[in-house]
């Protein structure tokens, strides 16, 4: 037990929904020392960085709360690689509470890694540093570019030794924020145990939670089911912008809330291919880049199947409803592409923009260009470069009807290229640096991460010292794989 937190813990979802959580405690961890601890996330929660590193915070990033403190494991289903597992949940992880931050937003304040719960199926219950701190640099990552996701708060090691890929390892616990951790799988649990009136509950927790508009609409579920579509393909077109491959997106791994959750095997591609998977147990290729957004759909069927009774109780009523609002997934996810790319190009939206866009994709992956890169040598003026002798026409040709764009915008050179800068990130989390820096960091060595981090948490500011941060791996580096040992 500890004496005392500096959160003041809620637990709206615990009462909402009783039947989707367990009061569960986190093992104790026998030496815990926060290793990493993210002050930026801590203040937004209103708490002293400083008092989180003592030995107190250390135990309380673990999981040891003070008495009255109810910590849960909450309950979830989930299509995993198109397979339904009727009984996942947090089988490693607990929540410790909800948490108003210094905005006046709920946060859920959670922990990976805390030990064996009634969920646990054949897991250890464990986490390991390396795939802790993962999560860590590739949440600020995608904060910093403005794509919304969990952050963690903290990554601290808890004293003992976790057997995983043959190794044995130092386990650790992640403590991040999120808005929620209502997923797609926790409205399949919901529907598969509780029926109507409990996905109603649910269905209500999440639109006080996090589309309250929906609750004006004539059919507020149904409305709640169009504001995820919307969230999921904003969010999808986002990844796709900046060649994020999340690696795992079973319905148990998709939020509610529209944020990006649950960093397993993702990297960011270097060239942007479709078919760029990096899970070792992706064979199928069911997860690569390109498939993300037809995925994203696909899970959102799965929520909509959820949600029947409740859109209509005329079965064939309520799926006409549903499928009409599932079709508008496609043309949002192509507008907030389109969009993107726009402001990637340093060109107005409109069908010349997506005939160039539709155009340079291709040339893009044939030549296997560093699809970051890219942009920002596009701004400079030296994009040419980057393409093999044989696309060099081809690049041409398209950059002249691009300058043209440009010219009929009439806006100058310099202000365009300052705009394109502005979107299109110098660092990214690297996959050949980011396995680098969580082996130093296992080796004992926090500096390269840390490092890694403040280089991502800005992305747009080009800083000499991170040079060795900002290209793509060398053309003779091992094609790279995450495995699944998280
Ligand atoms: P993930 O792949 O991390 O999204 O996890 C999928 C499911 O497996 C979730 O229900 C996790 O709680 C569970 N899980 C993953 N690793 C472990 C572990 N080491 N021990 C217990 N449960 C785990
Ligand atoms: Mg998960």
């Amino acid at each position: 037990m500890t004496d005392a937190t500096p959160f003041r813990f809620e637990d709206t979802y615990a009462r909402a929904v009783p039947a989707l959580s367990l009061p569960w405690e986190a093992a104790t961890a026998p030496d815990p020392v926060v290793r990493l601890l993210n002050a930026d996330v801590a203040g937004e929660l209103g708490v002293d960085p400083e008092a989180l590193r003592e030995p107190e915070g250390a135990r309380l990033l673990t999981g040891t709360v003070p008495d009255g403190v109810t910590t849960y494991a909450q309950a979830y289903s989930g299509h995993q690689f198109g397979m339904y597992s009727p009984r996942l949940g947090d089988g490693r992880a607990v929540l410790l509470g909800e948490v108003i931050d210094a905005a006046g937003r709920r946060r859920d304040l959670h922990l990976k890694g805390s030990g064996r719960t009634p969920f646990a199926r054949g897991g250890d219950g464990k986490a390991v540093l390396g795939p802790m701190l993962r999560e860590y640099v590739m949440g600020e990552a995608m904060h910093a570019l403005g794509i919304p996701t969990t952050r963690a708060l903290a990554v601290t090691t808890t004293g003992e030794q976790v057997f995983r890929d043959g190794r044995m390892l130092p386990g650790a616990v992640l403590a991040r924020v999120a808005s929620s951790h209502l997923r797609v799988g926790t409205f399949q649990f919901a529907a598969a145990t509780g029926g109507p009136p409990l996905v109603r509950d649910l269905a209500d927790h999440a639109i006080a939670r996090h589309h309250p508009g929906a609750a004006d609409a004539s059919n507020p579920y149904l409305d709640l089911f169009a504001r995820v579509v919307r969230a999921q393909a904003e969010l999808v077109a986002r990844w796709m912008l900046v060649g994020f491959v999340h690696g795992v997106m079973n319905t148990d791994n998709m939020t509610i809330s529209g944020e990006t959750i649950d960093y397993g095997p993702c990297a960011f591609v270097d060239a942007a291919d479709p078919a760029a998977v990096f899970s070792s147990i992706d064979h199928g290729g069911r997860y690569a880049y390109g498939q993300q957004p037809a995925v994203a759909q696909w899970n959102l069927a799965r929520l909509a199947e959820t949600l029947l009774p409740l859109v209509d109780t005329d079965e064939q009523a309520a799926v006409e409803a549903a499928t009409g609002v599932l079709t508008a997934f496609a043309p949002a996810y192509d507008e907030a592409v389109s969009r993107g790319m726009a402001a990637k190009l340093g060109v107005a939206p409109g069908e010349s923009t997506r005939a160039l866009v539709t155009d340079l994709l291709p040339l893009l992956a044939e030549g296997r260009v560093d699809h970051t890169g890219f942009f920002r040598a596009l701004a400079a003026g030296d994009a040419r470069t980057l393409f093999p002798a044989g696309l060099t026409d081809r690049f041409d040709a398209w950059a002249a009807r691009r300058e043209a764009l440009l010219r009929g915008g009439g806006t100058d050179g310099e202000s365009v290229a300052a705009a394109m800068n502005r979107v299109n990130p110098v660092y990214i989390p690297r996959n050949h640096r980011v396995e680098e820096a969580l082996e130093a960091a296992v080796g004992g060595d926090l500096d390269p991460v840390q490092r890694l981090v403040d280089a991502v948490s800005h992305p747009f500011d080009e800083r000499p010292e991170y040079a060795d941060l900002a290209g793509p791996a060398p053309a003779d580096a091992m094609p790279h794989v995450t495995y699944c040992g998280t």
